[in-house]
């Protein structure tokens, strides 16, 4: 079945009120494909920003964390009912950056996932498998215990992209080979058929991440279960928009 081309674009720690407007100027004068979805994720105090600067009805703007309570005291965090008050439509949960760094768990992100559709956010849900993982050979059971702790609680994916993002690739420059994240995506969706059904399964866009840029970018048009990408590094250059491009 045909899924939409997707491409979301992760700040990270990284941008200016400056940077991050001139990134969406560029974006809003691009000339983006009528079919792509893409969305940018800047660091939570430039959303407004963001989502006032955007003109382009194919760009959403995207949290790149939240937290799975409504609001009270929890210092620091942000709910999912601020973002979607910022104009943000998703959130980005599970990212690797906050399984290891922050020690966020399977059960925490899954929880937080949960919370945030519940309230009406989109997600960009990540998972991936360490280099020591993927020496072991254990890469698709990694995926499947980060999917499970979601399905366990959620039954309804239509508000949820996952991206499979590969930790030995994220920041290195050693991205997948197009077709090894194509075997990957092929493990993924046929977990995910048979934890939340086929039909659901066959639905939901699987992103590669990992050191994608403009050139690498069109390697992987002619994979069936790699409907798009999320970027890191590239996304604060010009070259985002090769890679918005590179399915035309
Ligand atoms: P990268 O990051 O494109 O800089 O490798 C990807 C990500 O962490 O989402």
């Amino acid at each position: 079945m045909a899924r939409q081309f997707f491409v979301g674009g992760n700040l990270k720690m990284n941008g200016t009120k400056d940077s991050i407007k001139s990134i969406i100027e560029h974006l809003n004068s691009a000339d983006l494909p009528e079919d792509v979805q893409v969305v940018l994720a800047p660091p939570a105090p430039y959303l407004s920003l963001a989502v006032d600067t955007n003109t382009h009805k194919n760009v959403e703007i995207s949290a790149q964390n939240v937290y799975d309570k409504q609001s009270g005291a929890f210092t620091g965090e942000i709910s999912a009912a601020q973002i979607l008050d910022s104009g943000a439509k998703w959130t980005l949960t599970g990212h690797s950056e906050r399984r290891t760094l922050i020690k966020e768990s399977d059960d925490f992100i899954a929880s937080k996932t949960k919370f945030a559709l519940d309230q009406g956010l989109k997600v960009i849900l990540c998972i991936g498998e360490t280099l020591e993982e993927r020496k072991a050979g254990v890469t698709l059971d990694v995926c499947a215990r980060q999917l499970d702790a979601c399905s366990k609680i959620i039954s309804d994916w239509s508000g949820i992209v996952v991206a499979y993002e590969p930790v030995w690739a994220i920041g290195t420059g050693l991205a997948a080979t197009a077709e090894d994240a194509q075997e990957t995506h092929k493990g993924i969706r046929a977990h995910l058929a048979k934890t939340i059904g086929a039909e659901q399964a066959e639905k939901v866009q699987i992103l590669y991440g990992g050191s994608v840029n403009g050139k690498n970018a069109p390697d992987f048009k002619d994979k069936v279960d790699v409907d798009g990408f999320l970027v890191g590094g590239a996304c604060l250059k010009p070259e985002f928009v090769d890679i918005v491009r590179s399915r035309i």
